[in-house]
Protein backbone atom coordinates (compact mmCIF):
# COMPACT_ATOMS: atom_id res chain seq x y z
CA UNK A 1 0.00 0.00 0.00
CA UNK A 2 1.50 3.51 -0.76
CA UNK A 3 2.09 6.30 1.82
CA UNK A 4 1.22 9.59 1.33
CA UNK A 5 2.84 12.48 3.10
CA UNK A 6 1.72 15.50 4.60
CA UNK A 7 1.34 17.95 7.42
CA UNK A 8 -1.07 17.20 10.04
CA UNK A 9 -2.71 18.86 12.86
CA UNK A 10 -3.18 16.43 15.32
CA UNK A 11 -5.66 18.30 17.62
CA UNK A 12 -7.49 21.45 17.98
CA UNK A 13 -5.64 24.37 17.52
CA UNK A 14 -2.68 22.74 17.47
CA UNK A 15 0.36 23.38 15.54
CA UNK A 16 0.68 21.05 12.09
CA UNK A 17 3.13 17.83 12.18
CA UNK A 18 4.79 15.64 9.69
CA UNK A 19 1.80 13.38 8.86
CA UNK A 20 2.13 9.92 7.13
CA UNK A 21 -0.61 8.23 6.17
CA UNK A 22 -1.97 5.34 3.63
CA UNK A 23 -2.48 6.46 0.28
CA UNK A 24 -6.69 6.50 0.00
CA UNK A 25 -8.31 4.03 -2.80
CA UNK A 26 -8.39 6.13 -6.25
CA UNK A 27 -11.94 4.64 -7.22
CA UNK A 28 -13.18 4.55 -10.65
CA UNK A 29 -14.11 8.40 -11.46
CA UNK A 30 -10.87 9.20 -9.08
CA UNK A 31 -7.61 10.64 -10.07
CA UNK A 32 -4.11 10.80 -7.96
CA UNK A 33 -2.38 13.84 -8.17
CA UNK A 34 1.53 15.44 -7.46
CA UNK A 35 0.59 18.21 -5.23
CA UNK A 36 2.71 21.22 -6.14
CA UNK A 37 1.26 23.91 -4.60
CA UNK A 38 -1.56 24.59 -2.20
CA UNK A 39 -2.83 27.67 -1.32
CA UNK A 40 -3.83 28.61 2.28
CA UNK A 41 -7.02 29.51 3.03
CA UNK A 42 -8.39 31.20 5.84
CA UNK A 43 -11.10 28.42 6.00
CA UNK A 44 -7.86 26.20 7.04
CA UNK A 45 -7.16 28.02 9.94
CA UNK A 46 -11.33 27.45 10.83
CA UNK A 47 -11.19 24.04 10.75
CA UNK A 48 -7.70 23.55 12.44
CA UNK A 49 -9.74 25.34 15.08
CA UNK A 50 -12.81 23.02 14.56
CA UNK A 51 -14.40 26.41 14.46
CA UNK A 52 -17.36 24.53 12.59
CA UNK A 53 -17.76 21.76 14.53
CA UNK A 54 -16.90 19.40 11.40
CA UNK A 55 -13.01 18.55 12.12
CA UNK A 56 -11.66 15.06 12.50
CA UNK A 57 -7.88 15.00 13.33
CA UNK A 58 -5.35 14.07 12.40
CA UNK A 59 -6.57 16.79 10.17
CA UNK A 60 -4.33 17.51 6.61
CA UNK A 61 -5.64 20.93 5.84
CA UNK A 62 -5.71 22.62 2.10
CA UNK A 63 -8.46 23.30 -0.49
CA UNK A 64 -6.72 25.60 -2.84
CA UNK A 65 -4.32 22.70 -4.96
CA UNK A 66 -2.56 23.07 -8.08
CA UNK A 67 -0.74 19.49 -9.34
CA UNK A 68 -0.26 16.99 -11.97
CA UNK A 69 -2.62 13.93 -12.73
CA UNK A 70 -0.49 10.77 -12.31
CA UNK A 71 -3.16 8.29 -12.01
CA UNK A 72 -6.59 7.81 -13.50
CA UNK A 73 -9.61 5.92 -12.55
CA UNK A 74 -10.55 3.30 -14.97
CA UNK A 75 -13.97 5.10 -15.92
CA UNK A 76 -12.13 8.95 -16.19
CA UNK A 77 -12.13 10.30 -19.46
CA UNK A 78 -12.07 14.46 -19.24
CA UNK A 79 -8.01 14.39 -17.63
CA UNK A 80 -4.84 12.85 -18.66
CA UNK A 81 -1.68 11.31 -17.01
CA UNK A 82 0.52 14.62 -16.65
CA UNK A 83 -2.40 17.47 -16.82
CA UNK A 84 -1.90 19.92 -14.76
CA UNK A 85 -5.44 20.46 -12.68
CA UNK A 86 -6.75 22.80 -9.62
CA UNK A 87 -8.77 21.27 -6.59
CA UNK A 88 -10.69 23.42 -4.61
CA UNK A 89 -13.50 23.30 -1.23
CA UNK A 90 -15.38 20.67 -2.82
CA UNK A 91 -14.63 17.41 -3.63
CA UNK A 92 -17.17 15.32 -4.27
CA UNK A 93 -21.15 15.14 -4.83
CA UNK A 94 -24.02 12.87 -5.26
CA UNK A 95 -24.16 13.75 -9.34
CA UNK A 96 -28.32 12.88 -8.91
CA UNK A 97 -30.09 15.56 -6.60
CA UNK A 98 -32.06 18.76 -8.40
CA UNK A 99 -29.20 20.87 -7.48
CA UNK A 100 -26.18 18.44 -8.96
CA UNK A 101 -28.32 18.12 -12.14
CA UNK A 102 -28.94 21.87 -12.19
CA UNK A 103 -25.41 22.73 -12.79
CA UNK A 104 -25.37 23.54 -8.26
CA UNK A 105 -23.55 20.73 -7.50
CA UNK A 106 -22.26 23.21 -4.54
CA UNK A 107 -25.57 23.21 -3.00
CA UNK A 108 -25.87 19.04 -2.61
CA UNK A 109 -26.60 18.11 0.20
CA UNK A 110 -24.25 15.12 0.19
CA UNK A 111 -21.23 17.14 -0.74
CA UNK A 112 -18.17 16.35 0.11
CA UNK A 113 -15.41 18.98 1.15
CA UNK A 114 -11.41 18.42 0.07
CA UNK A 115 -10.10 18.92 3.75
CA UNK A 116 -13.07 17.38 5.85
CA UNK A 117 -12.78 13.64 6.89
CA UNK A 118 -10.09 13.71 4.53
CA UNK A 119 -6.82 14.40 3.76
CA UNK A 120 -6.70 17.70 1.87
CA UNK A 121 -3.85 19.54 -0.32
CA UNK A 122 -0.81 19.79 2.48
CA UNK A 123 0.37 16.51 1.38
CA UNK A 124 2.73 15.67 -1.63
CA UNK A 125 -0.40 13.85 -3.00
CA UNK A 126 -4.36 14.00 -2.97
CA UNK A 127 -7.30 11.69 -4.41
CA UNK A 128 -10.18 13.50 -5.61
CA UNK A 129 -13.31 12.71 -7.48
CA UNK A 130 -11.99 13.72 -11.20
CA UNK A 131 -15.29 16.04 -11.63
CA UNK A 132 -13.86 17.78 -8.99
CA UNK A 133 -10.55 18.40 -10.55
CA UNK A 134 -10.21 21.12 -13.13
CA UNK A 135 -7.95 21.93 -16.01
CA UNK A 136 -5.31 25.31 -15.08
CA UNK A 137 -5.46 27.27 -18.56
CA UNK A 138 -1.82 27.68 -19.84
CA UNK A 139 -1.85 31.43 -18.90
CA UNK A 140 -1.93 30.56 -15.71
CA UNK A 141 1.16 30.18 -13.18
CA UNK A 142 0.72 27.51 -10.69
CA UNK A 143 1.08 29.33 -8.20
CA UNK A 144 -0.70 32.43 -8.49
CA UNK A 145 -3.88 30.19 -9.75
CA UNK A 146 -3.91 27.90 -6.64
CA UNK A 147 -5.55 30.58 -4.72
CA UNK A 148 -8.38 30.71 -7.40
CA UNK A 149 -9.50 26.91 -6.77
CA UNK A 150 -11.51 28.32 -3.85
CA UNK A 151 -10.80 32.08 -2.89
CA UNK A 152 -11.44 32.86 -6.79
CA UNK A 153 -14.68 30.73 -6.81
CA UNK A 154 -15.97 32.00 -3.99
CA UNK A 155 -15.71 35.61 -4.83
CA UNK A 156 -16.56 34.98 -8.59
CA UNK A 157 -19.51 33.08 -8.48
CA UNK A 158 -21.54 35.97 -6.47
CA UNK A 159 -20.68 38.36 -8.83
CA UNK A 160 -21.78 35.81 -11.63
CA UNK A 161 -25.10 35.48 -10.05
CA UNK A 162 -25.87 39.39 -9.36
CA UNK A 163 -24.88 40.13 -13.09
CA UNK A 164 -22.07 42.32 -11.83
CA UNK A 165 -20.94 44.81 -14.56
CA UNK A 166 -20.31 47.94 -15.53
CA UNK A 167 -23.73 49.23 -14.29
CA UNK A 168 -22.81 47.61 -10.55
CA UNK A 169 -21.61 49.75 -7.56
CA UNK A 170 -20.01 46.94 -6.24
CA UNK A 171 -18.70 47.26 -2.99
CA UNK A 172 -15.73 44.59 -1.35
CA UNK A 173 -15.78 44.51 2.42
CA UNK A 174 -11.88 43.08 3.59
CA UNK A 175 -9.01 42.99 1.89
CA UNK A 176 -7.38 39.44 2.09
CA UNK A 177 -7.27 36.51 0.27
CA UNK A 178 -10.75 36.43 -0.83
CA UNK A 179 -11.00 40.17 -1.03
CA UNK A 180 -8.09 41.13 -3.04
CA UNK A 181 -8.99 39.08 -5.80
CA UNK A 182 -12.57 40.21 -5.70
CA UNK A 183 -11.63 43.66 -6.20
CA UNK A 184 -9.58 42.28 -9.39
CA UNK A 185 -12.56 40.36 -10.52
CA UNK A 186 -15.02 43.81 -9.97
CA UNK A 187 -12.48 45.59 -11.87
CA UNK A 188 -12.10 43.65 -15.02
CA UNK A 189 -15.56 43.21 -14.81
CA UNK A 190 -16.25 46.74 -15.27
CA UNK A 191 -18.44 47.84 -11.72
CA UNK A 192 -17.41 50.69 -9.93
CA UNK A 193 -15.72 49.01 -6.63
CA UNK A 194 -15.69 50.69 -3.61
CA UNK A 195 -12.55 49.01 -0.98
CA UNK A 196 -13.57 48.66 2.71
CA UNK A 197 -10.90 47.93 4.91
CA UNK A 198 -9.61 47.85 8.65
CA UNK A 199 -5.95 48.28 7.15
CA UNK A 200 -5.22 51.89 6.46
CA UNK A 201 -1.75 50.52 4.83
CA UNK A 202 -3.78 48.84 2.31
CA UNK A 203 -5.40 51.59 0.53
CA UNK A 204 -2.50 52.01 -1.99
CA UNK A 205 -2.88 48.47 -2.95
CA UNK A 206 -6.51 48.42 -3.46
CA UNK A 207 -6.28 51.13 -5.78
CA UNK A 208 -3.59 48.99 -8.01
CA UNK A 209 -6.04 46.27 -8.37
CA UNK A 210 -8.51 48.10 -9.67
CA UNK A 211 -10.78 49.97 -6.87
CA UNK A 212 -11.91 52.91 -7.75
CA UNK A 213 -12.50 54.14 -3.73
CA UNK A 214 -11.34 52.50 -0.55
CA UNK A 215 -12.97 53.57 2.93
CA UNK A 216 -12.05 52.56 6.29
CA UNK A 217 -14.17 50.02 7.87
CA UNK A 218 -13.93 51.74 11.29
CA UNK A 219 -14.09 55.62 10.14
CA UNK A 220 -17.98 55.36 10.97
CA UNK A 221 -18.72 59.29 9.32
CA UNK A 222 -17.07 57.48 6.31
CA UNK A 223 -18.82 54.48 6.01
CA UNK A 224 -21.88 56.76 7.14
CA UNK A 225 -21.02 58.94 3.86
CA UNK A 226 -21.35 55.99 1.50
CA UNK A 227 -25.02 55.14 2.66
CA UNK A 228 -27.31 54.12 0.07
CA UNK A 229 -24.71 53.96 -2.57
CA UNK A 230 -24.37 50.27 -3.72
CA UNK A 231 -26.07 47.93 -5.77
CA UNK A 232 -24.42 44.82 -4.64
CA UNK A 233 -21.70 44.20 -1.56
CA UNK A 234 -19.85 41.34 -0.72
CA UNK A 235 -18.30 40.85 2.49
CA UNK A 236 -14.89 38.48 2.90
CA UNK A 237 -14.12 39.44 6.88
CA UNK A 238 -13.89 36.37 8.83
CA UNK A 239 -15.05 38.75 11.40
CA UNK A 240 -18.52 40.41 12.84
CA UNK A 241 -18.88 43.63 10.88
CA UNK A 242 -21.16 46.84 11.08
CA UNK A 243 -23.73 44.53 9.45
CA UNK A 244 -26.39 47.55 10.16
CA UNK A 245 -24.03 50.22 8.20
CA UNK A 246 -23.06 47.53 5.78
CA UNK A 247 -27.05 47.18 4.93
CA UNK A 248 -27.50 50.84 4.85
CA UNK A 249 -24.70 51.04 2.41
CA UNK A 250 -27.12 49.45 -0.37
CA UNK A 251 -28.89 50.62 -2.90
CA UNK A 252 -32.93 50.04 -3.32
CA UNK A 253 -33.05 46.55 -4.38
CA UNK A 254 -29.31 45.85 -3.12
CA UNK A 255 -27.54 42.50 -2.31
CA UNK A 256 -25.69 42.24 0.91
CA UNK A 257 -23.89 39.24 -0.03
CA UNK A 258 -22.05 37.31 2.91
CA UNK A 259 -19.30 35.18 1.79
CA UNK A 260 -17.03 35.62 5.29
CA UNK A 261 -17.61 33.18 8.08
CA UNK A 262 -18.68 35.91 11.08
CA UNK A 263 -18.29 34.30 14.26
CA UNK A 264 -21.62 35.35 15.67
CA UNK A 265 -24.97 35.84 14.17
CA UNK A 266 -25.80 39.05 12.03
CA UNK A 267 -28.24 41.65 13.02
CA UNK A 268 -29.66 44.52 11.28
CA UNK A 269 -32.95 46.25 11.19
CA UNK A 270 -35.44 44.93 9.15
CA UNK A 271 -36.84 48.29 7.97
CA UNK A 272 -33.90 49.54 5.00
CA UNK A 273 -34.67 45.64 3.74
CA UNK A 274 -38.27 46.38 3.43
CA UNK A 275 -38.28 50.19 2.19
CA UNK A 276 -36.06 49.10 -0.57
CA UNK A 277 -36.77 45.53 -1.75
CA UNK A 278 -32.65 44.82 0.11
CA UNK A 279 -31.83 41.44 0.53
CA UNK A 280 -29.07 39.84 2.36
CA UNK A 281 -27.91 36.04 1.37
CA UNK A 282 -25.16 34.31 1.43
CA UNK A 283 -22.53 32.24 -1.29
CA UNK A 284 -20.95 28.56 -0.55
CA UNK A 285 -17.91 28.50 -3.08
CA UNK A 286 -18.24 27.72 -6.78
CA UNK A 287 -20.27 25.03 -8.96
CA UNK A 288 -18.07 23.46 -11.29
CA UNK A 289 -19.35 25.54 -14.44
CA UNK A 290 -18.70 28.43 -12.44
CA UNK A 291 -14.92 27.40 -11.82
CA UNK A 292 -14.27 26.42 -15.00
CA UNK A 293 -15.52 30.31 -16.29
CA UNK A 294 -13.76 31.77 -13.20
CA UNK A 295 -10.68 30.36 -14.74
CA UNK A 296 -10.98 31.06 -17.72
CA UNK A 297 -11.96 34.74 -17.23
CA UNK A 298 -9.03 35.00 -14.73
CA UNK A 299 -6.52 33.68 -17.69
CA UNK A 300 -8.14 36.59 -20.21
CA UNK A 301 -8.32 39.23 -18.15
CA UNK A 302 -5.05 38.98 -15.78
CA UNK A 303 -6.71 38.24 -12.50
CA UNK A 304 -3.72 36.64 -10.40
CA UNK A 305 -3.22 36.11 -6.89
CA UNK A 306 -0.80 38.47 -5.22
CA UNK A 307 0.97 35.46 -3.44
CA UNK A 308 3.94 34.81 -0.24
CA UNK A 309 5.18 32.00 -1.27
CA UNK A 310 6.49 29.35 1.56
CA UNK A 311 8.01 25.84 1.37
CA UNK A 312 5.32 23.05 2.59
CA UNK A 313 7.87 22.37 5.49
CA UNK A 314 7.55 26.02 6.90
CA UNK A 315 3.47 25.40 7.15
CA UNK A 316 3.17 25.98 10.59
CA UNK A 317 4.99 29.95 9.91
CA UNK A 318 3.19 30.23 6.82
CA UNK A 319 -0.31 29.68 8.88
CA UNK A 320 0.97 32.29 11.26
CA UNK A 321 1.48 34.75 8.49
CA UNK A 322 -2.94 34.05 7.97
CA UNK A 323 -3.72 33.98 11.66
CA UNK A 324 -2.16 37.44 12.22
CA UNK A 325 -3.91 38.92 9.50
CA UNK A 326 0.00 39.95 7.92
CA UNK A 327 -0.20 37.92 4.74
CA UNK A 328 -0.40 40.11 1.70
CA UNK A 329 -2.39 38.79 -0.16
CA UNK A 330 -2.49 34.65 0.19
CA UNK A 331 0.38 32.27 1.05
CA UNK A 332 1.09 29.55 -1.05
CA UNK A 333 2.77 26.29 -0.14
CA UNK A 334 5.42 24.81 -2.32
CA UNK A 335 6.23 20.98 -2.77
P1 LIG B 1 -8.04 36.36 5.06
O1 LIG B 1 -7.08 36.25 3.94
O2 LIG B 1 -7.57 36.16 6.45
O3 LIG B 1 -8.75 37.79 4.91
C1 LIG B 1 -9.77 38.21 5.77
C2 LIG B 1 -9.76 39.74 5.81
O4 LIG B 1 -10.80 40.14 6.71
C3 LIG B 1 -8.51 40.36 6.41
O5 LIG B 1 -7.48 40.49 5.47
C4 LIG B 1 -9.01 41.70 6.88
O6 LIG B 1 -9.05 42.61 5.79
C5 LIG B 1 -10.46 41.40 7.26
N1 LIG B 1 -10.58 41.33 8.70
C6 LIG B 1 -9.85 40.57 9.56
N2 LIG B 1 -10.22 40.80 10.82
C7 LIG B 1 -11.22 41.70 10.76
C8 LIG B 1 -12.03 42.35 11.75
N3 LIG B 1 -11.89 42.07 13.05
N4 LIG B 1 -12.98 43.22 11.34
C9 LIG B 1 -13.14 43.49 10.02
N5 LIG B 1 -12.39 42.92 9.05
C10 LIG B 1 -11.46 42.05 9.42
O7 LIG B 1 -9.24 35.33 4.87
P2 LIG B 1 -9.83 34.69 3.51
O8 LIG B 1 -9.06 33.48 3.19
O9 LIG B 1 -10.02 35.75 2.51
O10 LIG B 1 -11.25 34.17 4.05
C11 LIG B 1 -12.17 35.11 4.58
C12 LIG B 1 -13.38 34.41 5.15
O11 LIG B 1 -14.11 33.80 4.08
C13 LIG B 1 -13.07 33.28 6.14
O12 LIG B 1 -14.02 33.30 7.19
C14 LIG B 1 -13.25 32.04 5.29
O13 LIG B 1 -13.57 30.90 6.06
C15 LIG B 1 -14.41 32.46 4.43
N6 LIG B 1 -14.57 31.71 3.18
C16 LIG B 1 -15.84 31.47 2.77
C17 LIG B 1 -16.06 30.79 1.59
C18 LIG B 1 -17.46 30.57 1.10
O14 LIG B 1 -17.68 29.61 0.34
N7 LIG B 1 -18.40 31.42 1.45
C19 LIG B 1 -14.96 30.35 0.84
C20 LIG B 1 -13.69 30.63 1.27
C21 LIG B 1 -13.49 31.33 2.45
P3 LIG B 1 -8.71 44.18 5.99
O15 LIG B 1 -7.31 44.22 6.52
O16 LIG B 1 -8.86 44.73 4.63
O17 LIG B 1 -9.73 44.72 6.95
ZN1 LIG C 1 -11.26 28.24 1.12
Amino acid sequence: MATFHGWAAPARGRPLEPYAFAAPKCGAMDVEVDVTHCGICHSDVHLIDDDWAMSTYPLVPGHEVVGMVRKLGSAVSNLEIGERVGIGWQSGSCQDCEWCQGAAENLCAASSATAVGRAGGYADRIVVDSRFAFAIPDALDSAEAAPLLCGGATVFSPLLRYRASARTRLGIVGLGGLGHMAVQFGQALGAHVTAFSTTASKRDDAREMGADAFVPLNDAAAMSARANSLDLVLTTASADLPWPSLVAMLRPTGTLCVLGAAPNELHFPAFPLITGNRSVSGSNTGSRAEIVAMLRFAAEHGVRSHIERFAMDDVNAALERVRSGQVRYRVVLEA
